[in-house]
């Protein structure tokens, strides 16, 4: 097979169409799908060298590596401008991979409060149990970073922009906290996408996406991935992930793949129309609030165009009326899906005080600012007015619309 090494100078949207590529001897054009669980060898003594070690482009066993997933961790890693990738079955199994494989009894880690959920149940429920300390704090809020971070801190982990209410954190300013204490930054990256930001380049020394996300984009696979140095993916991961099993599918692989070909494309005719929606709805009588980090009056809003080419595909809306009257205007959409995913090419929208977020407590939901008005937007593909037009009818049903 003929490795396609991506030229430096390429622009990231050149990396993302070429980078990785693996022609077999027939010479595809499209990425060949190598659904496969092993490898012959053409002899023991073939077999043998390969389990002493495996050369860059030499596999043992589709848990262990395949040149599908290989084509798009090299692919992501290029696009991201990181050194490597490893990835994985869910962006869950990316998250578990990254914390578990580097921390220790003892260690202490300190993470944003406003998390994914299941990130939250990592660190708050398993990483405890066995020895692992971790503190919580307010990720926008620097000093309290400061105060939490001490030697002995292994490394900080928290996303880059909040889910649901998109609280953007300063990544440069949290990095260089951490890196004082000698502790590691893992960024949860979903919200900004490979596209917007350049999260190494701010500081961050591990990046992790859920590809279930934009990645896959039009809502098909599961998917994860950990990017980092060559040495932390293929030294630190790479043996943690291979022998506990949370490999990539070589299907998935190929799907994703082909998806970071129009993953800058996707991301950006998203983006745009999700600013078009937020400022169309910015003031709305029925809306207490239009929370977007690309809008003037998200209270963040210099730190994400500092930090961000774009304000994101996502917007948080309150709905003034409480949980009524968003469920009021959940059930008047005609176009826009009620579902929990996001940043697929369809429209889709939350209320995640009853979904995403029910099993918090009130007071666990009020830290995070969500509201039981509160409703999460992640803007697809559509038509930007047929959007509007869909909001706007939504709306009139609202309580607050008159
Ligand atoms: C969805 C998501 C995850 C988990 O990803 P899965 O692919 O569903 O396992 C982790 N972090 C963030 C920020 C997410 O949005």
């Amino acid at each position: 097979m003929k490795d396609t090494t991506p030229n430096p100078s390429w622009k990231p949207r050149t990396r993302a169409i070429h980078a990785g590529t693996r022609r077999s001897q027939y010479g595809e054009v499209s990425e060949a799908l190598f659904l496969t669980q092993g490898f012959v060898y053409d002899s023991a003594e073939a077999a043998e060298a390969r389990f002493i070690e495996a050369g860059p482009d030499e596999y043992i066993y589709a848990r262990y590596g395949n040149p599908t997933v290989r084509m798009f961790e090299d692919r992501i890693a290029a696009l991201e401008g990181a050194e490597d990738a490893f990835a994985t079955a869910s962006g869950m199994a990316a998250v578990n991979a990254a914390l578990t494989a580097m921390l220790k009894a003892g260690d202490h880690v300190v993470a944003a409060r406003a998390l994914f959920g299941s990130c939250l149940y990592i660190l708050e429920e398993i990483l405890p149990r066995y020895g692992v300390e971790v503190t919580f704090v307010d990720g926008t809020d620097l000093d309290a970073w400061r105060a939490a971070v001490r030697p002995g801190t292994k490394a900080v982990f928290f996303e880059s922009i909040s889910n649901p209410v998109l609280e953007v954190i300063d990544i440069a300013a949290v990095a260089d906290i951490a890196h004082a204490a000698g502790a590691a930054v893992i960024v949860d990256n979903v919200f900004a996408t490979p596209v917007f930001q350049d999260t190494i380049g701010l500081g961050a020394d591990v990046v992790i996406y859920s590809a279930t996300k934009h990645i896959d984009g039009q809502g098909r696979c599961l998917g994860g991935v950990v990017l980092g140095t060559r040495d932390f993916i293929r030294k630190t991961i790479e043996p943690y992930a291979k022998h506990t099993g949370g490999a990539m599918s070589p299907f998935n692989a190929w799907v994703l793949l082909k998806s970071l070909e129009t993953v800058d494309l996707r991301c950006r005719a998203q983006a745009a129309t999700a600013l078009r929606i937020a400022q169309a709805l910015d003031g709305h009588a029925a809306l207490a609030r239009v929370i977007f980090p690309g809008l003037s009056s998200h209270p963040q809003h210099a730190l994400a165009m500092r930090q961000m080419e774009q304000g994101g595909t996502v917007i948080a809306l309150e709905v003034k009326g409480g949980q009524a009257a968003a469920f009021a205007v959940l059930n008047a959409l005609k176009l826009i899906t009620i579902s929990n995913n996001l940043g697929d090419a369809k429209s889709i929208i939350t209320h995640p005080a009853t979904t995403t977020h029910q099993r918090l407590t009130e007071d666990q939901r009020a830290a995070l600012g969500i509201t039981p008005g509160t409703l999460r937007l992640s803007v697809g593909l559509e038509d930007a007015d047929d959007l509007i037009a869909d909001l706007h009818a939504a709306l009139a049903a609202a309580p607050g619309a008159a």
